[in-house]
């Protein structure tokens, strides 16, 4: 076992166990935000014929070449086309077909005259315009041709994903499995939400904000409840959690005399990777698999709320990600520019926790206050975490720093922008 990896080498070793699940087959109705697990080709095109954009007429446009408002030209209205119906007449010289949004263009008719360019007179209708060719026709197979390749896969399915699918007849598409993922709290001092805190004991929020952490990523969390700091009792519900994807425990991966995790873990035939990464927060994560059962990876988080969701966010969300197919694993960045000075000593990255304004193209960055892993309430104020590199000691004001952006409501408007 590894141990003491900055975090890139770390990430590299999770993301090397982390492999897409297989594929199950959804309603595309109920496909948002899964991603595709095959290549849509359309066996279709769309729009399946030549079609009119406007009500109106269509009409040919050589017989037209003179028509303006003070000289319009008059057509015999022969036949009516509307939406859904398929023309079986076509539209003759001198001659015009009374036409709907939608409708497929009769055979003959080269362009479509909006019915505001006309004045119908019974059986005959004035053209006032000189249409160009093609004009008001939504051509066949202008959105899709046959043989596209309109989707690959690792595509997210979002709004629009879903509307094309809709339209080439695909009710049903493949989709990568979500990550099951089993969540494990240790500690005596831990009891849930609606527990009595006297006595020293405090609630369990990991628990509940890894569980978010993971719906956020794509996976569906199981929880294993809190396990008191024996060994029996963690091995027993650790057990529990075997078929899923994916364990993680937090807290007791450590070296505190109480810390029987690692023991435990052992007994369960897992074999750690890798533990402790130089950063900060964060150092004590624990990686493995359960090899013996061909069972999950394993993530031992450290119990500190902060270093929990930093060390999820930086390594259990993407192997997540990648799991379920995705191909993009990373929270964009943006290079902001800082507002205050940062000192740390050098040899551990740190992420630091910042709140972010846009200033008009630019974005600042500083910090949001105390650093420590237990002041939870920083992760609700955080925009990003801002890259401070292990190597470095000081960051000045006006220097400028990536920043892994996790909330980017700086970029909310206080109105439209219309
Ligand atoms: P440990 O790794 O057990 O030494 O825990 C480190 C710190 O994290 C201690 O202050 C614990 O009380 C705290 N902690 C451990 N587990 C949790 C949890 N599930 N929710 C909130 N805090 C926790
Ligand atoms: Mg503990």
């Amino acid at each position: 076992m590894k141990t003491g990896l900055t975090p890139a080498e770390a990430l590299e070793i999770v993301l090397q166990e982390a492999t897409p699940l297989g594929a199950e087959t959804v309603a595309t109705e109920r496909s948002r935000d899964r991603i595709l697990a095959e290549v849509i080709t359309s066996t279709r095109q769309l729009p399946p014929s030549d079609n009119s954009a406007m009500d109106g007429y269509a009409v040919r446009v050589a017989d037209l070449a003179r028509a303006s408002r003070d000289n319009p030209v008059e057509l015999a209205v022969e036949f009516e086309v509307a939406a859904g119906m398929v023309p079986d007449r076509s539209v003759e010289a001198g001659r015009a077909a009374r036409i709907f949004t939608g409708a497929a263009i009769p055979a003959g008719a080269d362009a479509v005259v909006r019915q505001e360019d006309t004045e119908r007179d019974g059986g005959r209708v004035s053209i006032f315009v000189r249409p160009s060719a093609g004009e008001h026709i939504r051509e066949a197979g202008e959105d899709i041709r046959i043989g596209d390749r309109v989707l690959e896969t690792g595509a997210s399915m979002g709004a629009a994903e879903i509307g094309v699918l809709a339209s080439l007849g695909r009710s049903v598409v493949a989709v990568h499995q979500r990550p099951r993922v089993a969540i494990l709290s240790g500690g005596d001092e831990l009891v849930e939400p609606d527990g009595e805190i006297a006595g020293g004991r405090i609630v369990s929020s990991n628990s509940y904000s890894i569980a978010a952490q993971c719906r956020e990523a794509g996976a569906r969390p199981t929880y294993l409840g809190i396990a008191r700091d024996t060994p029996d009792e963690i091995s027993r519900r650790m057990l529990a959690g075997m078929r899923s994807d994916v364990l993680i425990s937090s807290a007791g991966v450590s070296v505190g005399d109480r810390d029987y995790v690692r023991g435990v873990l052992d007994k369960l035939g897992c074999t750690l990777r890798f533990w402790g990464v130089e950063m900060k927060p964060g150092y004590p994560l624990a990686f493995g698999r359960f090899d013996a059962a061909g069972g999950p990876l394993m993530f031992g988080l450290p119990g500190n709320p902060v270093s929990a969701m930093m060390t999820f966010e930086q390594f259990v969300r993407p192997a997540l990600r990648k799991m379920a197919g995705h191909s993009r694993l990373f929270r964009p960045t943006i290079r902001a520019r800082l507002t205050e000075r940062l000192e740390k000593k050098p040899g551990r990255l740190h992420f630091v926790r910042v709140v972010v304004e846009r200033d008009g193209d630019e974005f600042n960055a500083r910090s949001t206050g105390n650093q420590s892993s237990g002041v939870l309430r920083s992760m609700i104020q955080a925009r990003g975490l801002l890259v401070f590199p292990a190597e470095a000691s000081v960051l000045r004001e006006g220097d400028y720093a990536t920043v892994q952006v996790l909330d980017a409501d700086f970029f909310h408007e206080a109105g439209p922008a219309f």
